[in-house]
């Protein structure tokens, strides 16, 4: 685990503030041998750990966070300005029908990945129309014939005497006949780049104008992946990359690699042969999991939300004194927001898991959003006095948070139950509780 390594390199620094650069050094060769071990491209690496670096020195370190942590955060900042932190989706502007043009090497899992899609746009309320364009194997326009039918899409009637250039143009009418809006094109591919291969492909896309040209790219291949993006991006200008088998043993480099080397971003992974094994890739995700750092990530999120001590201090005093306002309610749930499941963070008090009030106070990401709405809707007398909040103020406050007086009345009566509970604590005692609250 990367971050364990870090954090040992990182031991000596401990109490300094800065990040020296003999440290900052030393922590750089561990994310270096990760990057590698994750089968990313050396050149990647190099570039990557070089612009890591730049940003890391003379960094404060954060009051929240330890050295390696930082490095951590900071990996994991020019990670996500690599690879995007959005998926992108298809692209699937301009006139109807439009087009998607699947090309690769044989076998990297074209065909299969025309049924996923198909599957997945239908899904969508689209109408997807297969086009087997790999006239060389009569067996490639039997696959896709048989997909079709299995899946009940319409398949133009390829046949293996046809130029695929011309079968790419008929298809597209007959597409329009059939009623369907997006074409799936299913291009022939060779076991190596050939300028043959490529030559018909551009004739394709010239004649078609897709919306979209995807590659679909072999996980398991590694580095050669991202040489054969390379190629396929120089000769076709590429939309974007479908890496399918990502369900072997492949170590997701790759990804970061032909992200950075052509440009172009990862739009699906394929996890398996059946048709619904396609997802749409997210590259914050694999970022996490090449550096197996999901954890500090976690902890760093929550750090970078930590509220000051001083402010959690108030809270506290605030907490003893049963002056809990409405205000503060609203403040605590923005803070939950940023740090996930309310659940999680009433796991982090000690002793409040078990309280029972607080276990069916289950809180949703929706719901939070409403309640921030609501109480950002009352005045500020109604923060602090909830007692005033009448059946007029309540219609008001609904209106104006576009909720209905029914969240209005929940909200207020689970406010009136933290109190209550909050009230029963400090008649036990609890010390540190406000503390424990905050992220
Ligand atoms: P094409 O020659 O590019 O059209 O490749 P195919 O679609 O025929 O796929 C080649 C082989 O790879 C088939 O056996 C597929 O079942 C398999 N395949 C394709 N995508 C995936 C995937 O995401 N995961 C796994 N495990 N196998 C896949
Ligand atoms: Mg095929």
């Amino acid at each position: 685990n990367l971050s364990a390594r870090l954090d040992s390199v990182f031991k000596k620094l401990k109490g300094h503030g800065k990040l020296t650069e003999k440290n900052i050094e030393e922590g750089l060769k561990e994310v270096r041998m990760a990057l590698l071990e994750a089968d990313v491209h050396y050149k990647v690496a190099k570039n990557f750990i070089a612009s890591v670096k730049t940003r890391a020195l003379g960094q404060e370190v954060m009051r929240s966070l330890t050295p390696g942590q930082q490095v951590v955060k900071i990996v994991n900042d020019e990670l996500t300005a690599l690879m995007g932190s959005q998926n992108e989706s298809l692209n699937l502007s301009g006139p109807k029908p439009v087009s998607v043009m699947l090309v690769g090497l044989q076998g990297s899992g074209k065909t299969t990945t025309t049924g996923k899609l198909a599957v997945s746009l239908r899904k969508e309320g689209k109408k997807p129309y297969l086009v087997p364009a790999d006239v060389y194997r009569p067996a490639a326009i039997e696959q896709l014939r048989t997909l079709g039918e299995q899946l009940d899409v319409p398949v133009y009637p390829s046949d293996g005497d046809m130029d695929p250039v011309e079968i790419c143009r008929k298809a597209r009418i007959a597409a329009q006949k059939a009623g369907c809006d997006t074409l799936l094109l299913d291009t022939a591919g060779r076991l190596h780049i050939d300028e043959a291969l490529m030559d018909e492909l551009v004739r394709i896309r010239d004649e078609v104008q897709p919306s979209e040209i995807l590659l679909v790219a072999d996980a398991m291949t590694g580095q050669d992946a991202v040489n054969i993006a390379e190629s396929f991006d120089k000769a076709l200008d590429i939309g974007g990359v479908v890496l399918s088998k990502m369900d072997g043993d492949a170590r997701g480099g790759a990804a970061l690699s032909i992200k950075s080397i052509t440009g172009k971003p990862i739009k699906f992974i394929g996890v398996g042969e059946k048709l619904n094994q396609l997802e749409p890739f997210h590259p914050d995700r694999l970022a996490s999991s090449i550096l197996g750092m999901g954890d500090v990530l976690t902890l760093i999120e929550k750090a970078q939300s930590v509220i000051d001590e001083e402010k959690a201090v108030e809270l506290e005093k605030k907490l003893r004194k049963s002056q809990f306002s409405l205000e503060d309610f609203r403040d605590q749930m923005v803070q939950i927001r940023k740090m996930g499941s309310l659940k999680d963070l009433l796991g982090m008090i000690p002793g409040m898991s078990k309280v029972k009030q607080f276990k069916n106070m289950e809180v949703d990401e929706n719901e939070l959003v409403r309640i921030e709405a609501i109480i950002n809707s009352m005045t500020p007398k109604e923060r602090t006095n909830h007692a005033i909040i009448n059946g007029s103020r309540r219609k008001r406050i609904a209106r104006g948070s576009g909720t209905r007086v029914q969240d209005v009345n929940r909200l207020l009566k689970n406010y009136t139950q933290v109190m209550k509970m909050i009230k029963k604590l400090n008649k036990g005692g609890m010390r540190g509780f406000g503390r424990g609250m905050l992220p």
